[in-house]
């Protein structure tokens, strides 16, 4: 029941940078979606909703894009027939299945997390920055008639073009912040409430909501008037969309945009409606990132000067990246995310009453974690390599409905070699031929994680966790980012009581 549909992509749908525009892949998006549907339906079908799009990569004028549309999944209250279940054929067929389940899990459960969200917002204050740009500055309105072309053979205006028209008023929207062309990376799931049909006046109202680093959010509201209620100003909502955009500089690099503030009620309720919007999109990124894993390099003699130091490069990468975009604010712990295409990152940064080498002596040896981390159950040093490299092997508690995990772990501890360094604690895995998987556990495995210590004075630091997000750490950010469990700002409070009280007893 699959739809194919090729386009070459023409300067008539390139942006100002010869890059294919998000309207046109969104319409086509669209229509390639609802032949998919009727063709499965037997009858006419619209577009209701659409889950979160991310885009990753730019096509360019003349190149071809090849959409592949499939009905996944038939859910009979989300459509006016009675539909026949779809047939399963390939095991893609059947994960699509499954996953179609979780994304409508999802989908049912937002409104929820997101008043949740709302609220634990709303406990922050707004942008206080002093040269912070008024969100009303970001206002644009746009008018629309809608004509034969822009609507099926029943007159219903399609989905996909009011998509098209959404994304140009909103990066209107997001220009103003950014002297540039805003360039479209996501689009926030969304529902249509009602049709709209040709003779319709659409009205777009798009105004930036907030913005984080290297990205702002703008949303669309649509409403549609035939001409009765045009004069009568009776509109009909027909949907309400949240674009985030990024922009670039000459050189190509990421623009930092502006903090903005919003000057009325709707415009508070809205900023914090945006950070909200922003961890639920990260969770789902979350979950869609950790695929399964793929076992670690082997530590061997050949290579263990190479992974002793890949180890420690890495968490140094890692930390150096701009772009950290805060996600909590506790007096003495801070949680930071970084998205990076497919990769995500989190950092936990804790600002502790002991002087930095204390806090690297206590928190390079992980024996000593279990004390304060109760991810872990057990950790036995399998290798003392040398003064600075250790491998230990690590059992951590099931995720729900899950096997318990384990880890074999590399762990390098490194002292400044000069005053402003901090002392670093890296981690990864490695696979030692002794211990392999054994079926008790799920052999989990750690890409990229790790402490800096910074010092602050002689009795004081800060230090910060670093963990690149895989399928063994995936379900506690997800949940962390959703409010729905605090174990994250927990097993970090849980750190500074550990050193501050171990410091006392020196
Ligand atoms: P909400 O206010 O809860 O976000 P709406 O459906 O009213 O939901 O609006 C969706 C988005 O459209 C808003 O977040 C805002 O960014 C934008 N928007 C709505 N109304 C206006 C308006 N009158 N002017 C400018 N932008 C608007």
């Amino acid at each position: 029941m699959a739809v194919y549909m090729c386009r070459a992509v023409l300067p008539a749908h390139a942006g100002p940078r010869g890059e294919l525009a998000a309207g046109p892949l969104l319409q086509w998006m669209d229509a390639a979606a609802c032949l998919a549907a009727e063709k499965h339906a037997g009858v006419s079908c619209v577009t209701a909703s659409m889950d979160d799009i991310q885009f990753e990569e730019a096509a360019r004028v003349g190149q071809i894009i090849a959409i592949r549309t499939k009905v996944n999944r038939a859910f009979k209250t989300s459509m006016e027939v009675e539909l026949k279940p779809v047939q399963l054929l390939s095991a893609e067929d059947h994960l699509e299945h499954s996953l179609a389940i979780e994304r409508r899990r999802i989908r049912l459960g937002y409104v929820q997390v997101f008043q949740k969200l709302m609220q634990e917002s709303n406990k922050e204050d707004t942008c206080e920055e002093k040269d912070a740009v008024s969100t009303e500055h970001t206002h644009v309105q746009s008018t629309e008639l809608v004509l034969p072309p822009h609507a099926n053979h029943h007159g219903n205006t399609f989905g996909g073009q009011i998509m098209a028209w959404m994304q140009t008023v909103a990066s209107i929207s997001a220009s103003r912040l950014c002297r540039s062309h805003p360039i479209l990376k996501a689009v926030n799931m969304f529902k249509f409430w009602g049709p709209s049909f040709v003779g319709d006046r659409l009205v777009f109202n798009a105004i930036v909501n907030n913005t984080f680093h290297n990205s702002v959010e703008v949303g669309v509201r649509v409403e549609a008037y035939n001409c009765e209620e045009w004069i009568q100003d009776q509109p009909r909502h027909i949907n309400s969309a949240f674009l985030i955009f990024n922009a670039l500089d000459d050189k190509g690099e990421l623009l930092t945009f502006p903090r903005v503030k919003p000057t009325t009620q709707d415009g508070v309720r809205r900023y914090h409606g945006a950070i909200a919007r922003r961890r639920i999109r990260l969770t789902r990124k979350c979950m869609l990132s950790a695929k399964g894993d793929k076992p670690s390099d082997a530590w061997e003699t050949s290579n263990q000067a190479y992974l002793s130091y890949s180890n420690i490069a890495a968490l140094t990468h890692l930390a150096g990246k701009p772009g950290w975009d805060i996600t909590k604010t506790l007096d003495n712990v801070k949680i930071w995310t970084h998205e990076e295409g497919a990769v995500l990152s989190f950092k936990v940064e804790m600002q502790v009453k002991v002087p930095s080498h204390v806090a690297f002596s206590l928190l390079s040896d992980f024996s000593l974690r279990q004390r304060w981390d109760r991810h872990f159950l057990t950790c036995e040093v399998l290798q003392a390599v040398s003064e600075e490299e250790k491998i230990y092997h690590v059992t951590s508690a099931p995720t729900t409905g899950h096997q318990p995990r384990d880890f074999v772990i590399l762990v390098s501890q490194r002292q400044p070699s000069r005053p402003q360094e901090p002392y670093t604690v890296a981690v990864r895995s490695v696979t030692l031929r002794a211990v392999p998987p054994s079926p008790e556990f799920c052999r989990s495995e750690i890409l990229c994680a790790g402490f800096q210590i910074h010092s602050n004075s002689s009795s004081s630091c800060t230090v910060c966790y670093f963990n690149q997000v895989t399928s063994g750490v995936m379900p506690y950010l997800a949940a962390n980012l959703t409010g729905s469990s605090k174990s994250i700002e927990d097993t970090a409070l849980e750190c500074i009581k550990f050193l501050e009280l171990e410091d006392s007893k020196y």
